[in-house]
């Protein structure tokens, strides 16, 4: 039988919390070399959090050191695969029996709904884990054709240490797309998560662990982007770097990577995805998943339908439809409240630069339909509305820009070329989708829209047989997918003679 969870039984289980927040540096936690540490308001109150570490060159120098010993030892890549396919298993385990906790972590740290963290990071991390842990012993190299008196192999072989530099919004997601492939192809790992969520890594790595990752496998350092994540981007003995975040700090780790040693980049950026709804759709499916897909996690979301490109015949039916769903299905409330279907920002000068973008967009032209506004200020929390703007074009800042807030920008259209052309107008090709009672139409469009997922009449189905990422400036590399693992893994070709 479920559980049932109260705000009450919620409150009980932040009280009794007593997060970690040290680095975790080969097998236990360490302080900073410095003995400095930070902390930042909980989004849910702006009360002020949990102390964390405050890493710096010489915490980076340390980990990777940690993980350039263990990766060099052999002691995890040369196991047996059967044995290391077990400890991933355990760890999957582990995440899921600690679940509450890592929930509980997530939401204090990113202020995100709590069952949504229970029912989605932590399911979706501990199933990611598990994932590249069950493929682990059913990876296969390969012989290639030579002739009679030779034999060539064709190797798939780890990196080194790949460190891994994670963002705040889905950051137990992000951390197992990334340690899941890179560990279980025998690479070492340094995850350095973002400065606001760094409590759910942490648990991570203690876990990984207990279930008998040996040490120095996978190693935490918290800290600044500038502080921690420049140090570990322009490291000469870390070989990759797996990023999600903005496309304006990707752009820095690729000259990060050619100023150090060529390392190997991976990049998971930003979005501004569209979403195509012609007259012939079922608007009441396209009016949820437009709400759905823009609104979820507050708009935190790099794939979020932040576009809506809607045929002018049924703009203001489905606009009306949007406002109808977001107020019945979609409720904002304290993250700790289990009827919460969105919770808060991260933080004020996020929430801030939500508004400011607003009021830019407003001065534009573009009309507010309903929602975008701060609210639940009496909880000293950071809560803006999900809201929609109408009367936009696509050369508006809310229709070019990540808000990376609830902010719905909706453009109409006559003609399907002229769709297609808006929907692609942007730097952008994350993910995308159509809605049409066409199936052609909906064939030709998915074809058309330049982006690394498209759906038809639906928005953000996933699981992880899929590859998820970007065209364009929404980067390059696949995460999740039997196809990840490449990422991590150099191809090595052996060749022999004989007779
Ligand atoms: P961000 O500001 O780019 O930060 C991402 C990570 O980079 C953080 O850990 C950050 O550390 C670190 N960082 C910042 N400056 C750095 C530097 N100079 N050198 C090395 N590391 C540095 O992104 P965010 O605000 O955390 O996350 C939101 C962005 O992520 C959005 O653009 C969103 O679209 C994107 N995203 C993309 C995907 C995808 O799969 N494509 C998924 C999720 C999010 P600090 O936090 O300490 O600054």
């Amino acid at each position: 039988m479920s559980k049932a969870y109260t705000r009450d039984y919620w409150e009980d289980v932040l009280t009794a919390l007593e997060p970690e927040g040290r680095h975790f540096i080969d097998g236990e936690h360490r302080a900073a070399a410095t003995g400095e540490t930070f902390t930042r308001p909980r989004p849910m109150d702006g009360k002020p959090g949990p102390t964390v570490s405050r890493g710096r060159a010489a915490d980076i120098d340390a980990a990777v050191k940690s993980a350039r010993t263990a990766f060099e030892s052999g002691v995890w890549r040369k196991k047996e695969p059967l044995e290391k396919k077990k400890i991933m298993l355990k760890w999957a385990d582990l995440i899921r029996a600690h679940g509450e906790e890592l929930a509980m972590l997530e939401t204090l740290d990113v202020g995100k709904p709590i069952m949504a963290s229970l029912n989605v990071d932590v399911r979706l991390c501990a199933d990611g884990i598990q994932f590249y842990g069950e493929m682990i012993d059913k990876l296969y190299d390969e012989i290639a054709p030579t002739g009679p008196n030779a034999r060539a192999l064709v190797r798939k072989v780890p990196l080194g240490v790949v460190g891994v530099i994670t963002p705040w919004n889905y950051p137990m997601i992000i951390d197992a797309w990334k340690l899941g492939p890179a560990i279980a192809a025998g690479n070492s790992v340094v995850l350095k998560p973002a400065e606001q969520s760094s409590l759910t890594a942490i648990r991570l790595a203690s876990l990984a662990v207990e279930a008998g990752l040996p040490a120095g496998v996978f190693n935490v350092v918290t800290g600044y982007g500038e502080e921690t994540g420049k140090p570990l981007a322009l490291h000469m003995d870390v070989d990759m770097i797996a990023f999600t975040g903005s496309t304006e700090v990707g752009k820095l780790i690729m000259g990060y990577a050619a100023q150090s040693n060529v390392k190997r980049v991976a990049l998971e950026l930003g979005g501004k995805s569209p979403l195509v709804v012609f007259e012939d759709a079922d608007l009441d499916a396209a009016a949820s998943a437009v709400a759905w897909g823009c609104f979820y996690n507050s708009g935190e979301t790099c794939h979020a339908s932040t576009r809506l490109i809607v045929q002018r015949s049924v703009r203001d039916v489905l606009i009306a439809k949007i406002e109808a769903v977001t107020k019945s299905d979609i409720a904002l409330k304290h993250p700790l409240d289990p009827a919460a279907q969105i919770g808060a920002l991260i933080e004020e000068a996020h929430l801030q630069k939500v508004l400011s973008l607003i009021a830019v967009g407003e001065k534009e032209g573009a009309r507010r339909a309903f929602g975008a506004e701060r609210v639940m200020t009496e909880t000293g929390g950071y809560y803006v509305s999900p809201g929609v703007f109408v009367d936009m074009t696509n050369d508006m800042s809310l229709a070019r820009q990540e808000i990376f807030g609830p902010v719905l920008a909706a453009i109409a259209f006559d003609t399907e070329e002229e769709a297609l052309r808006i929907a692609n107008d942007t730097i952008y090709g994350l993910a995308g989708a159509v809605f049409t009672g066409d199936m052609d139409r909906a064939h030709r469009f998915s074809e058309a829209i330049h982006a690394g997922t498209v759906w038809i009449n639906t928005y953000d189905m996933s699981n992880f047989a899929t590859p998820f990422g970007g065209f364009k400036q929404s980067g390059f590399g696949r995460d999740r997918s039997v196809h990840a693992i490449d990422k991590y893994c150099d191809y090595k070709t052996i060749w022999q003679q004989f007779g």
